[in-house]
């Protein structure tokens, strides 16, 4: 699929979006990156759900990265005899160990003997990315009993956060090395991790994952923010959950960091995300608020690759619409004279090195030359995240032999993954190119593109020649006898 935009669309399938027919739709919306998020339903629903994109992908002659979520050390309460049950302020409210009954209007499961452990009277309990609020009265070993200070529909498997308390949490539990297991057989493109606190917890993750998907690092706990560049360095993205990341610190703190952790993404060429609440009333209106609408706009002002809908298209009733408000806000802003000109403001000086000075190079030709498309040869990635680092004004088409490195760059911003063969000289891949620039829509026969590559194509090392080719394949082999 060929968008007319930079940024990415991250969309999360759940019930709302467990069919062929509700996945497609998605991705012709606009969705680029599926989520599968591991703490909601089982290896048997995640498989198939795989299974859809991967079909979806063939059909459309597309290219679309699976993000698969860790749960990590998060708590939940258990599942309630009704799906749901509406807390009033004021009501009093138990939690407990007994997993066998299910929850209720007055208790329900809270399965971590851990938490009772360390609870004490006073402690806050937040349910749901903070919208329930309980307070504990009193407590022992496998209770508590609380009064709703906040209150709200509390429904199965709600997250909860117990932010006056510390809690000794492993940072991938059972469940997480099993689901990341599953993941990596299944083959997904990235693995996000929940609730990591250093970067030994990315390094612990990537021996078990190996090569087998890209890291991304959610970050959502304040000792996350504080060890954010030891993280960024070990790691291949980031996603700034913002729930619990608002629970865990005040929710002005969010905007902030959210501004600080884009710019450090973008300066270390790693992709970022931005997650949560971003068009939360759309689950159950098809009109987004008008301060949604700017939070979008504005994680797409700040540089972000990707925004990403959570409940909104896993359990929504507007999935679609709700992707297309996104696709419609990053046309608009994009669209916006000022738009470019916040980016390159943005942009940090860069290193040293060949292949940055080739990016550059490209960048600035495709500023002040006519051209239509920067084509970037690329096999890990690498060269297709520096080229998208500098926020060039024209459409980045990475083209790669490796299927993995296409679809984890869906994900990148303003690049468009394209798969090639094995190449062994420059004028193929300048033919390649010219075909790509044309087949996606970004030029035409009578203009021109730019070209990066590493030559020759048989050694591994980094980008080393650009070239400013015309997309008339005969003007090639003409001028070009190499
Ligand atoms: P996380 O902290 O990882 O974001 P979450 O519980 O907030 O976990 P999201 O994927 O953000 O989960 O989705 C938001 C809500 O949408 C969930 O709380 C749940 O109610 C619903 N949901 C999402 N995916 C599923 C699913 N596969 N099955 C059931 N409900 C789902
Ligand atoms: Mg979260
Ligand atoms: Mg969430």
């Amino acid at each position: 699929m060929i968008r007319n935009r930079r940024v990415k669309v991250v969309a999360t399938l759940g019930p709302a979006s467990n069919d062929y027919d509700t996945i497609r739709k998605l991705h012709e919306a606009g969705a680029d990156v599926f989520r599968l998020n591991m703490s909601h339903g089982t290896h048997e629903d995640i498989k198939a759900r795989h299974a859809i994109i991967r079909q979806v992908e063939e059909d459309l002659e597309s290219t679309i990265a699976i993000l698969a979520d860790l749960q990590g050390p998060k708590l939940r309460v258990g599942t309630f005899a009704n799906g749901s049950e509406d807390l009033e302020e004021g009501a009093e409210f138990r939690l407990d160990l007994d997993g066998d009954t299910p929850g209720d209007i007055n208790r329900v499961n809270l399965p971590h003997p851990e938490i009772f452990a360390a609870l004490e009277p006073g402690a806050r309990l937040l349910v749901n990315d903070g919208k329930i609020r309980l307070r504990v009265d009193s407590c022992g070993d496998d209770y508590a009993n609380c009064t709703v200070i906040a209150g709200g529909t509390i429904s199965d498997r709600k997250g909860v956060n117990v932010p006056d308390v510390i809690l000794p949490l492993a940072a991938l539990t059972r469940k997480d090395r099993k689901d990341l297991e599953f993941a990596c057989q299944l083959g997904v493109d990235w693995l996000a991790l929940s609730f990591v606190q250093r970067p030994e917890d990315v390094q612990e993750a990537r021996g078990l994952v190996g090569v087998r998907a890209n890291i991304m690092v959610k970050v959502e706990k304040p000792a996350a923010v504080e060890n954010f560049d030891e993280i960024l360095a070990v790691c291949d993205g980031i996603m700034v959950a913002r729930g619990d990341l608002g629970v865990e610190l005040p929710v002005h703190a969010v905007p902030p960091i959210q501004k600080r952790l884009v710019r450090k993404c973008r300066a270390a060429a790693k992709p970022v995300v931005i997650a949560t609440q971003m068009l939360e009333s759309m689950i159950e209106s098809p009109m987004p608020t008008r301060a949604e609408v700017s939070d979008v706009a504005t994680a797409i002002y700040e540089g972000a690759d990707a925004v990403m809908l959570s409940a909104e298209s896993a359990a929504g009733q507007y999935p679609v619409q709700a992707v297309t408000t996104m696709d419609n806000v990053a046309r608009e802003v994009e669209a916006d004279p000022n738009y470019m000109k916040i980016i390159a403001a943005s942009r940090e000086g860069r290193e040293h090195g060949v292949a940055d000075g080739i990016v550059a190079a490209a960048r600035e030709i495709a500023e002040t030359t006519d051209v239509k498309a920067i084509v970037a040869y690329t096999q890990s990635g690498t060269t297709a995240l520096l080229t998208a680092r500098e926020r060039p004004t024209v459409p980045i088409i990475a083209m790669t032999n490796m299927q993995s490195t296409a679809r984890q760059l869906a994900l990148t911003w303003g690049t468009t993954p394209v798969m090639t063969e094995q190449l062994t000289r420059f004028k193929m891949a300048v033919v390649n190119a010219v075909r790509a620039a044309i087949q996606t829509g970004y030029a035409t026969e009578s203009d021109q593109i730019v070209v990066t590559a590493g030559v020759p194509f048989n050694v591994a090392g980094t980008t080393n020649i650009l070239r400013v080719a015309p997309c008339d394949e005969r003007m090639i082999y003409y001028m070009d006898p190499g």
